[in-house]
């Protein structure tokens, strides 16, 4: 058995060698025997492409954790890895507003791009939040919502963009590629399914937040969240919204303030010791430390500790 795979691996690898040489001159460039090399920009994009890639191949992300994704700026080594790679995988314009100037760049790479996002329609952000942010933020500031990993029915349209990108890239493994998406939509499904279940009969269907990243959920769950700071940072709202914040929970007798544990949480903070509030984690999955990865945490099970956290409050 063990000389049979032996032998396989051989055949395959020299059949790649082949289709290789036949190909020269063209622009179609086959993947290396090492298989598939997608780079990604942020955890949710490393997570669905890990998934989707399995064992053939290898998938690397740009962004640590604590990295602050917003307003990322790519190094010179970040565009090579992008320049390098088979596919590479972004979830949107809106998020990673880096990502066409540094394209354009790299037009002479053959490398397959995958805006995840790109048949979502993004909704708009409100006037009052664009306003507030653009004062600060200038050119880097969203003006539609990037946050759409955060919906498991987006998350499997992005899962399908990824997967026709890698196919693209690698025909060859069509059948594993196929059966590794479909396996993992189906758990997407199920997350859907337990969050639907979750809120369907709840009363108290309002959440304060810290990082503006849970709109999709909101709108897909019919929930209302308010959100301390806008969706492209956490920097500080001005006292006059942080005191229209604080009765707003009064007034809702709101006693839970959600804050991400890889960012700034000092708002939150402020909001919750003046309202007599507890503070929760709700985490935006822009970033997972590596020893939390170690620890086995991922998109799923970070969208359950999500889903315990706000059934404390949507109930
Ligand atoms: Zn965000």
């Amino acid at each position: 058995m063990l000389n049979r795979l032996k032998l396989t691996g051989i055949l395959s690898a020299t059949a790649l060698v082949l289709v290789g040489c036949g190909a020269s001159g063209s622009d179609e460039a086959a993947v290396s025997e090492d298989g598939i090399k997608v780079v990604t920009t942020f955890y949710p994009m490393y997570d669905f492409a890990t998934n989707v890639v399995g064992d053939n191949g290898e998938v690397s992300v740009l962004l640590d954790a604590g990295q602050e994704s917003h307003g990322y700026e790519p190094t010179p080594q970040d565009i090579a890895a992008i320049a390098d790679a088979d596919v590479f995988v972004y979830n949107s314009d809106e998020m990673e507003t880096w990502v066409p100037s540094v394209l354009e760049s790299i037009e002479s790479s053959d490398v397959i791009v995958v805006e995840a996002a790109e048949n979502i329609t993004l909704f708009e952000l409100e006037e009052a939040a664009e306003e507030e942010h653009s004062d600060d933020e200038g050119e880097d500031a969203h003006s539609l919502d990037p946050h759409v990993w955060l919906d498991p029915v987006y998350a499997k349209e992005e899962v399908t963009a990824i997967l026709a990108g890698v196919l693209e890239a690698d025909e060859a493994n069509k059948e594993s590629y196929e059966a590794n998406a479909a396996a993992f939509t189906e758990k997407l499904s199920e997350l859907d399914a337990a969050y639907q279940a979750a809120f369907e009969t709840a009363e108290n269907r309002t959440f304060v937040v810290q990082h503006a990243a849970f709109g999709y959920i909101a709108r897909r769950y019919e929930l209302t969240e308010v959100a301390v700071s806008d969706v492209s940072s956490d920097a500080e709202p001005n006292p006059a919204k942080l005191a229209e914040l604080q009765q707003f929970m009064i007034d809702n007798q709101i006693t839970t303030v959600y804050y991400s544990d890889s960012a700034s949480s000092k708002t939150a903070q402020t909001l919750a010791e003046a309202t007599g509030a507890s503070l929760e984690v709700l985490s935006p999955l822009e970033g997972i430390t590596d020893e939390d990865q170690e620890a086995g945490k991922d998109y799923l099970s970070v969208m359950e500790e999500n889903l315990t956290a706000l059934k404390k409050v949507i109930q």
